[in-house]
């Protein structure tokens, strides 16, 4: 049987938390420098976070070694918006998955977002999801998210000392950018339709394989991996 990875997206992919995040980051600026909605307009969804602060940065000019107290602000503010946040929840078919993967040693779990890794740990962890993912790539040091899946595809194979045939590597994902993210690398894209972008609209970017869902689980394993 064949090794296969899976590079989870976070947002839409694995959870939903709604704009959690963006509040955040807005409660850590009005509380840092007094700036309001500092994130409203920010494309949040589609750029790394570290991308993100920059163009904030030098919108409210802001000087880059105020980066590290952001961030421990930041993850402060996120814990307690999720915590409040009453329609969180891990997204069907998600936990079977992961479960699952835990009892076949062939299959790999690891984590490719443009979340910062404080807002990715504590996203995962408020969801009870944290445990399966070892490694991850982020979006701390990554300007786009082919980056952070190649760092997440690099440190999985680092800590169980296997190489993923590109065959064998799947990219999950909510949006568009994940599924030009695996073109890009050579890698197989997996399209899901639970974040706010639409089946059909994920289906014009040609992944190869989309679901509505993956709450049946076992039967997209099987379609996935048709040859174990
Ligand atoms: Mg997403």
């Amino acid at each position: 049987m064949r090794d296969i990875l899976f590079v989870w997206d976070i947002d839409g992919t694995l959870i939903h938390c709604g704009s959690c995040g963006r509040e955040a980051l807005n409660d850590t600026f009005r509380e840092l420098f007094n700036v309001d909605n500092a994130f409203k307009n920010a494309k949040i969804g589609g750029k790394m976070d570290s991308v993100v602060l920059e163009e904030i940065f030098k919108q409210h000019n802001i000087s880059e070694d105020k980066r590290p107290l952001i961030l421990e602000m930041y993850g402060i503010a996120l814990k307690k918006s999720l915590d409040s946040y009453k329609n969180k929840r891990v997204l069907p078919g998600i936990k079977n998955i992961l479960e699952f993967s835990k009892t076949n040693k062939n299959i790999y779990n690891t984590i490719a977002t443009s979340n910062f890794e404080i807002g990715a740990r504590i996203k995962l962890g408020v969801h009870g999801l944290d445990p399966y993912f070892l490694t991850g790539g982020f979006g701390d040091t990554a300007k786009e998210k082919w980056q952070s899946a190649i760092q997440a595809i690099k440190d999985t194979e680092k800590l169980y000392e296997i190489e993923f045939k590109k065959e064998n590597i799947y990219i999950i994902g909510d949006t568009w950018y994940d599924i030009e993210c695996a073109k890009k690398l050579g890698v197989k894209s997996i399209a899901v339709a639970t974040g706010w972008v639409s089946y059909e609209d994920l289906k014009e970017y040609d992944p190869d394989f989309i679901f509505k869902d993956l709450e049946n689980y076992q039967s997209i394993l099987n379609t996935i991996c048709n040859d174990w």
